[in-house]
């Protein structure tokens, strides 16, 4: 059995073995034909070498060099810290690498990225160094170049007055800028999952769809509500860019990234001005229809007052009928009976002239919004009032196809005798609570107040006409919520009241999505 051979102190394996394989000629060729520019000096930094690389890069030639500091490629702003690096680095007998000035000899300056090794004899001694530079002003200058650039895009995007975010695939936060910031503060954590959610529920599945394929969205509007606070506009757009992987891995494969860029434009103070002209504009329609509704409340009050009479009238022209022959006073039953047709025709101009609503055309009507300028309209009277208004909107509700105007005049009716409620009230809290929730094929609107309520053998006669619990007058006819009634029908929705509150009088809407019947 052979025995493993044992070390072999006196030579051990070593480098040069395997260097001692190459002939030596072959190392001075190497460093001839090196494309790096290569010197070798001795331990002073003085030149005793140059290849035909290092001859072209600094315009030098071997002669004018060899005896000379390396110091003669310094440009001199190069500043004197570098060089003490350079220096207690080598000084250490370890190799140095960084960037210098240097000076050609026809005075034209480069970038040198230079390594310097020391080379070291086996008595441990710093006899030699050799020195290898490329120039790579060229580099540099594309580099700077593109942190200019960077910096350039970085400050513009930064100065825009729109809030703009670079999001990855999975919608995280790569970049933003400073309007963004400023979002932060005043939406919470992360706005930009705020203002994608919002757009999800806005789009609905196309979202995804839109997003596999990677199609833009310009200009879409968005109202963020926030509890306590104004409620905020959006304008957002999505663009869509695709970048080449950089990673060593994707040189041969190129891969792609892709990143959404979305820009959000607070258009808040431009949806108030349009609020205030929609508000003196919802004032002006409001003062109109209550007095259409008082002219249809006082000719269909007429009517129903003129038809009681008038029945007598014809009753008692029956009865005379049938004693004219014994009376044979045919003459006044002949003036009666021309009496009631005349008083019958009269009724029916009286009907005929009460004032329809029912021309206007169906449209998308966002109930938030009609709510939230019903109640601002109403906050002169609810301030007078001391009532404390909490009002809850749906963050997210689908339009419902309605009569704007009849809608208005519903819910203005449903928030007036909640007012009035709780204006009569004595003593205890005076709240206001409209609230909007959204089902999946209708809208609920509640319109609930902290008053003494509806009784519940009322609950049902509360929209029947003429019924009023105050004495009928001027201002009580007892037609509103027959009136609400009828618009709610012709939405194809309901309207009660609701039997479970206790606390004060709940008034339900349920509007279906699809809306209005023509
Ligand atoms: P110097 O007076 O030469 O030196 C500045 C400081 O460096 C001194 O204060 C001192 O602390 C330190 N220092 C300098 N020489 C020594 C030394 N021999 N021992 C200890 N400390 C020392 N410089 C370039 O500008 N461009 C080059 O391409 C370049 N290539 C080099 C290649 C090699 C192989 C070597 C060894 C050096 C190279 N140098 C190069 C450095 C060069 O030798 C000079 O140190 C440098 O140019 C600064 O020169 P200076 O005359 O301004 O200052």
């Amino acid at each position: 059995m052979s025995q493993p051979a044992a070390p072999d102190h006196a030579n051990p394996p070593h480098n040069s073995s395997s260097a001692a394989s190459v002939p030596s000629q072959v190392f001075r060729q190497v460093v001839e034909q090196a494309a790096l520019a290569i010197s070798i000096t001795d331990a002073d930094a003085r030149i005793l070498y140059a290849n035909p690389t290092f001859e072209r890069v600094t315009g030098y030639s071997q002669a004018e060099v060899t005896g000379h500091n390396e110091s003669i490629l310094s440009y001199r702003v190069t500043p004197k810290i570098v060089y003490e690096t350079l220096w207690a680095q080598l000084k250490r007998q370890r190799p140095w690498n960084g960037m210098l000035v240097n000076r050609r000899r026809d005075g034209s300056r480069y970038l040198a990225d230079l390594t310097i090794s020391p080379v070291v004899d086996e008595n441990g001694n710093t006899t030699h160094y050799l020195g290898m530079h490329r120039d790579v002003t060229e580099v540099h200058r594309l580099e700077r170049q593109v942190q200019n650039h960077k910096a350039l895009i970085e400050s513009v995007v930064d100065a825009a007055q729109v809030a703009i975010v670079l999001l990855d695939e999975d919608e995280r936060v790569l970049l933003d800028n400073h309007a963004y910031k400023k979002l932060i503060g005043e939406l919470g954590q992360e706005p930009a999952a705020t203002l994608m959610a919002a757009l999800r529920a806005q789009i609905g599945p196309g979202f995804d769809t839109l997003r596999a394929n990677r199609r833009g969205l310009s200009n879409r509007e968005l109202l963020i509500e926030q509890p306590g606070r104004a409620p905020r506009w959006f304008a957002c757009s999505i663009s869509w860019f695709e970048e080449q992987d950089v990673s060593a891995d994707a040189f041969y494969e190129p891969a792609r990234r892709h990143y959404l860029l979305l820009t959000i434009q607070d258009i808040s103070e431009l949806k108030r001005q349009q609020e205030a002209i929609r508000i003196n504009g919802l004032h002006a329609l409001m003062a109109e229809q209550e007095r259409i509704q008082g002219l249809r409340e006082a000719l269909a009050g007429a009517v129903y007052q003129l038809e009681g009479p008038l029945n007598l009238l014809a009753a008692a022209v029956k009865l005379l009928d049938r004693r004219k022959e014994a009376d044979g006073d045919a003459a006044l039953a002949a003036a009666l009976d021309d009496a009631v047709r005349q008083g019958r025709e009269a009724l029916d101009t009286l009907r005929a002239s009460i004032p329809d609503d029912a021309g206007e055309q169906a449209q998308s009507v966002d109930l938030n919004t009609v709510l939230r300028d019903l109640l601002k309209l109403a906050t002169p009277r609810l301030l007078a009032a001391g009532i404390v208004v909490d009002w809850q909107p749906a963050a997210l509700l689908p339009p419902i196809a309605g009569r704007p105007t009849q809608l208005c005049t519903l819910f203005k009716q449903l928030i007036d005798n909640a007012v009035e409620a709780l204006t009569e009230a004595r003593g205890g809290p005076r709240e206001l609570r409209v609230a909007t929730l959204a089902a999946a094929d209708h809208v609920e609107v509640v319109v609930e107040d902290s008053g003494p309520g509806v009784p519940e053998e009322w609950r049902f006669k509360v929209f029947q006409p003429f019924f009023t619990t105050k004495g009928a007058d001027q201002h009580h006819l007892g037609m509103g919520l027959a009136i609400a009634q009828e618009v709610v029908a012709r939405h194809g929705g309901t309207l009660d009241v609701d039997p479970a509150h206790r606390a004060g009088c709940r008034m339900r809407v349920q509007l279906p999505i699809g809306g209005a019947r023509p």
